[in-house]
């Protein structure tokens, strides 16, 4: 029973903590941000199982929402097809790894999908053969686009714009942490798109890769999709497309192959920490609404700070008025308390003025608030905020 109280417990605490601290903690929502600093009404972040990592001998496990592309099972072949014809794909599955068939084809993932999270793990084959681009040369196409090259470079010089993890004619990898042919090498990539408006480049796209847990392409913009020999410009993408693994001849396996969409930039409307002044405003609106109802179940000061949490989300002369009304009252109140019988009084004034000096503050209401100025008074007069030495 315990185990399962707890989760319950957490979120009344969390509950309690939105109440308590509501907009009156951070700098408040401004242009470009609908939220204020250390807000409790944003959202939580949604709860992920991680996964496991891979070893040599074993591969890891995806995280709980990861789109197995992948996972080591024979009929999973039917998730690919042959990126020529659209037929099943001749490239197969021995030993519970996706092998490419030279002369077969380049695979594409019947899925398609764009901004993402991918983890891809590749094996080039432990016979050496051939040298510079000849030698465990396969690919990984993002959308079917771009390409980050995969090629067994271990001890195998080529040129650094088409090596392992390079931005296949776009950019090198930072470092080479390849390991010897025949042992796994993981990919973490973290694809962005190019995003294009009426013809013009609004966000060039970006691609960041970990290879073995080391960093080699940074945000690296896209300009286009790359490609051989010639300088590649940058250009609109599709809305989404299939993954692509690439036959240059090499029997290189794959294992763990794994994707998590991401959300939206702000650019797309997303809400990331920097949203256009529409986007915030109308996020701010929503924030406010759902505010405003939370304050209609409530009663009493609870209500009345959680009105007037609302408007610094969005103005509302109603919600305003009735908060503005409550607090006269309360302070009206709390005037009448006698000296002796103040001290029980003491929390919800410290409270509600905490509240008000925000709103003060950040020119929610009045500077000059006569129910706010007497809150302090009756604060002085109990020494109940002694300064600091
Ligand atoms: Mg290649």
């Amino acid at each position: 029973m315990k185990r399962s109280a707890f989760p319950t417990l957490a979120l009344s605490l969390l509950t309690t903590a939105a109440l308590a601290e509501g907009g009156f903690y951070g700098d408040p929502p401004d242009a470009t941000h609908p939220w204020a600093i250390h807000d409790m009404n944003r959202p939580q972040p949604m709860r992920v199982e991680p996964g496991t990592f891979s070893s040599q001998e074993k591969p890891g496990t995806p995280p709980s929402d990861a789109i197995i592309l992948f996972g080591g099972k024979a009929e999973e072949i039917e998730k690919w097809i042959s990126d020529k014809n659209g037929e099943p794909t001749k490239w197969v599955v021995k030993e519970s790894v996706l092998q490419c068939v030279p002369g077969s084809g380049y695979v594409r993932t019947k899925e398609e999908f764009a901004d993402c999270q991918l983890h891809i793990e590749w094996s080039a084959p432990s016979k050496v053969e051939g040298n510079s681009q000849g030698r465990g040369n396969s690919g990984v196409f993002l959308m079917g686009q771009v390409e980050v090259q995969v090629l067994d470079n271990y001890n195998n010089p080529s040129y650094p714009d088409g090596m392992a993890s390079s931005i296949y004619g776009i950019n090198p990898p930072m470092a080479n942490p390849l390991r010897a042919p025949g042992e796994w090498q993981s990919y973490d990539i973290i694809f962005r798109r190019p995003i294009f408006k009426d013809g013009k480049e609004l966000d060039p796209g970006y691609i960041t890769v970990f290879v073995n847990g080391v960093l080699t392409q940074d945000h690296t913009p896209l300009e286009g999709g790359g490609g051989h020999m010639k300088r590649s410009k940058p250009k609109a993408f599709p809305d989404q497309g299939p993954l692509k693994l690439q036959d240059h001849g090499n029997p290189v396996r794959y294992r763990n192959i794994w994707y998590r969409p991401l959300p939206k930039r702000a650019i797309e409307g997303g809400e990331a920490s920097r949203m256009s002044e529409a986007a915030t405003a109308a996020k701010r609106a929503e924030i406010a609404k759902s505010i405003r109802e939370d304050a209609a179940k409530l009663e009493g000061n609870a209500k009345m700070l959680r009105l007037f949490e609302s408007i610094c989300y969005e103005a509302n002369a109603d919600a305003q008025e009735f908060a503005l009304a409550a607090v006269t009252d309360f302070a009206t109140a709390m005037k009448a308390v006698p000296a002796d019988k103040i001290a029980a009084q003491k929390g919800e004034i410290l409270h509600v003025t905490k509240a008000l000096r925000y709103l003060t503050q950040f020119k929610f209401v009045p500077q000059d608030l006569a129910a706010k100025q007497d809150l302090e008074a009756i604060i002085k007069a109990q020494d109940w905020e002694p300064k600091k030495k």
